[in-house]
């Protein structure tokens, strides 16, 4: 069985809920530089300073910003693991590969007119970073997290502009990480255009593949 994944996608391909899933249901842990640097822009910390004008405008952080990030909270993670939008570029996959193993790299291969449609009607619980989508996967209660009852929030880039401006930056810097990995005989590709439970099944098959 394999442990060790890393999670790839347009915004919008839906990792970040399948990671939560995944993660719940094998007892992975999960780490998502996304959820970090949120959570230290909303703190307002050195970290979230420096990473905010970036994440405003659909770019990506620097690489030694987030590999920092990235190895702090690999070195106290157990065994199996689930990152979640990371690496996003060349040199962060190789950061990776010398700091921790990789048993699987699960593209999430998406069509590009669903990608805009499924961010803006997104909603994230700020508390536990369970993510909605008020068409596709609403929430029990009408904007509250059916895990914690938190106030679910619109993410500030989650809106048309800048979402078109992230689906850009995937294509430039992070395209390339899929042959990366393929090269190395560890991409599996999900079709993520798919129902939350077809997606889910298909990384588990690929999951539990040898
Ligand atoms: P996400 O929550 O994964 O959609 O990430 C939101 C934003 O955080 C991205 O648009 C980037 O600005 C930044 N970000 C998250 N992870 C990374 C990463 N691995 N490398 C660079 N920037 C990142």
């Amino acid at each position: 069985m394999k442990t060790r994944l890393v999670f790839l996608g347009p915004p919008g391909a839906g990792k970040g809920t399948q990671a939560l899933l995944i993660a719940g249901k094998y007892s992975f842990s999960r780490i998502a530089t996304g959820d970090i640097l949120r959570e230290a822009i909303t703190r307002e910390t050195a970290l979230g300073r420096r990473a905010k004008d970036f994440m405003d405008n659909g770019a990506l952080v620097p690489d030694d910003i987030v590999n920092e990030i990235l190895r702090e909270k690999i070195e106290s993670t157990g065994n199996g693991y689930i990152i979640d939008g990371y690496p996003r570029t060349i040199p962060q996959a190789d950061f990776l590969s010398g700091v921790a193993s990789v048993d699987m790299a699960v593209y999430f291969d998406a069509p590009e007119d669903i990608l805009v449609q499924r961010i803006v009607n997104r909603r994230v619980c700020p508390k536990c970073n369970a993510v909605y989508n008020t068409s596709e996967n609403p929430p029990k209660t009408s904007g509250k997290c059916d895990r914690d009852g938190s106030d679910l929030v619109h993410r500030s880039d989650d809106v048309e502009e800048i979402t078109r401006e992230r689906i850009k930056t995937f294509w430039q810097k992070t395209a390339p990480l899929v042959d990366y990995y393929f090269r190395r005989g560890l991409l599996a590709k999900v079709s993520a255009g798919r129902t939350l439970e077809e997606v889910t099944a298909e990384i588990e098959q690929a999951i539990n593949s040898s």
